[in-house]
């Protein structure tokens, strides 16, 4: 592992601690503004409830023994500033209204007359709310020296003289609002404040544990990647679903399992087509050397060659190109089909009669060896629905390799037998059988049992016939016992004549 390894890079960091100062920083703003507005509730129902009765005592202290009216009518104004004196000495900041029944005022004591009272009444609804929670609940009335904002009060009913009215009281006037407001602000500063560094030390303390996490995991996950780039291929991620990344983990392990076994599907195929071209640069140096060496024999020693060893030659030499040119043929066949360049077209055909074709054609073969070449096919004709040309390929190797390996005398056979919705073929013969360990080689290309007869072939029959077999969806089997015989089975599905 490099020194000083990062995981994570410079860019992502920066992005990563700049989304957490924004988160911190709104939260922060939003922690300010939701405790400053509850706090100020808070300190305003406070202050109404323990200032309920204050409108209640003013009227029992001062109403007891004299009017707020004089006999006239008017306000009694000498009792209003005797009431004055006493607030200046307690309470500069309440303002005591007078009202009527209908919340009209009648008269105010407000100690700071710089500012005039704007408005002439205040709704009496607060006021009704008020008396009937005896001030128990928290309402705003109207603040008659403020109509922009409601305020906290306290009122209570008189009846004196037969006049019915309120003696409203703003508690937390103009004044105690402004002192208020600015210590509340420096207050929640400090709060606020103090809270947004705490909550940023916690979060940061968060942040730089969930990264050390993760870092930990990555650099565990990184160092197996790097392993594996380096070479060994054996690296894994142990115990992925313990890791606190596990999807990541296993992902890594499946992916590093795939590309090992398409790197060793690829060796395969590759170690193939050396020894398919090493094995073709031999089959075809033998007949061309075979054939030089005949014709330059011709060439040299024309005249005094009989006519019969001139007819010899000729027929080695015949015989010689007729392999070469056979070996070309499968060769060319085998690398189309490899190479997925064939298309099966399937239609429905008449296997029978191919059968019997074929048979035909291989006839004078059989009696060269006198080979008894017999078709079984109990049923009168059965259709198949396959690629007719490419059925027939798969035949022919398969009978030319049943006569080849039949001893004199034998005997081959070609069975057409109906099962459920197929027809099964079969293509026996009482030749030299395969040993029951090389079975399951036999159809790979360059496959020759015994390779140090070199029999006629070339080992691409039955390659060819294993991809016939691939482009029908079907498999071919091989029944083998050495010197009894060998019989090999395949199925295609039978065409239904509606
Ligand atoms: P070749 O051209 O050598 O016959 P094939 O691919 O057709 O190549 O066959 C591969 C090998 O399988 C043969 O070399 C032979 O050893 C064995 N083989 C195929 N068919 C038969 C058979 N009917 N009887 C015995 N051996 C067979």
């Amino acid at each position: 592992m490099r020194k000083n390894e990062k995981t994570l890079t410079p860019k992502l960091i920066k992005k990563l601690w700049l989304a957490f100062v924004l988160i911190i920083v709104l939260m922060g703003a939003s922690y300010i503004v939701i405790t400053a507005y509850l706090a100020n509730k808070y300190n305003e129902e406070t202050t109404q409830r323990i200032n309920a009765n204050v409108a209640t005592h003013v009227i029992n202290e001062k109403f007891q023994n004299e009017s707020p009216f004089l006999e006239d009518g008017s306000v009694n104004k000498a009792l209003f500033g005797d009431l004055m004196h006493d607030m200046m000495a307690v309470n500069r900041s309440i303002e005591v209204y007078l009202l009527d029944n209908s919340g009209t005022i009648l008269y105010s004591v407000v100690l700071d007359h710089s500012k005039n009272t704007p408005s002439k009444s205040v709704d009496t609804a607060p006021i009704d709310y008020f008396i009937k929670t005896k001030g128990q609940k928290y309402v705003l009335g109207d603040d008659p020296r403020n109509t922009e904002e409601q305020n906290i009060f306290s009122v209570a009913p008189f009846t004196i003289q037969g006049r019915e009215g309120f003696i409203y009281i703003i508690l937390a006037g103009k004044d105690f609002q402004a002192v208020s407001d600015n210590l509340f602000g420096q207050y929640f500063m400090k709060l606020g404040f103090g809270a947004t560094l705490l909550t940023m030390f916690f979060a940061a303390l968060i942040a730089l544990l969930s990264i050390w996490f993760l870092t930990k995991n990555l650099l565990l996950i990184t160092k197996t990647v790097r392993s594996f780039r380096e070479g060994d291929l054996d690296a894994r991620i142990e115990n992925p679903d313990e890791s606190d990344i596990a999807i990541f983990a296993n992902s890594f392990n499946e992916m590093a399992d795939t590309i090992v076994d398409n790197m060793d599907k690829m060796k395969s195929v590759d170690l193939l087509r050396r020894e398919l071209i090493a094995n073709v640069s031999h089959d075809l140096r033998t007949p061309l050397a075979i054939l030089k060496g005949f014709v330059e024999t011709l060439q040299m020693k024309n005249e005094t060659l009989s006519e019969q060893d001139k007819k010899e030659y000729l027929q080695i030499t015949h015989d010689n190109i007729d392999k070469l040119s056979k070996l070309i043929n499968q060769l060319f066949e085998y690398s189309k089909l490899e190479a997925e360049q064939v298309t099966p077209i399937k239609e429905p055909f008449s296997i029978t009669e191919l059968s019997h074709d074929l048979i035909a054609k291989f006839r004078v073969l059989a009696d060269k060896k006198n080979i008894s070449l017999q078709l079984n096919n109990p049923e009168d004709n059965c259709l198949v629905f396959a690629d007719v040309s490419l059925v027939e390929r798969a035949l022919q190797n398969l009978i030319e390799n049943a006569l080849k390996y039949t001893e004199d005398n034998g005997t081959v056979t070609l069975s057409l037998l109906k099962k459920g919705k197929n027809i099964e073929i079969n293509i026996s013969d009482t030749g030299t059988g395969i040993p029951v360990s090389e079975l399951p080689y036999i159809f790979d290309r360059y496959k020759q049992v015994d390779k140090s007869t070199k029999k006629q072939g070339y080992g691409l029959g039955l390659a060819i016939v294993k991809k016939i077999m691939d482009l029908h969806d079907t498999t071919i089997t091989v029944l083998s016992k050495p010197k009894e015989g060998s019989s090999f089975i395949f199925n295609l599905p039978a065409y239904q004549v509606s």
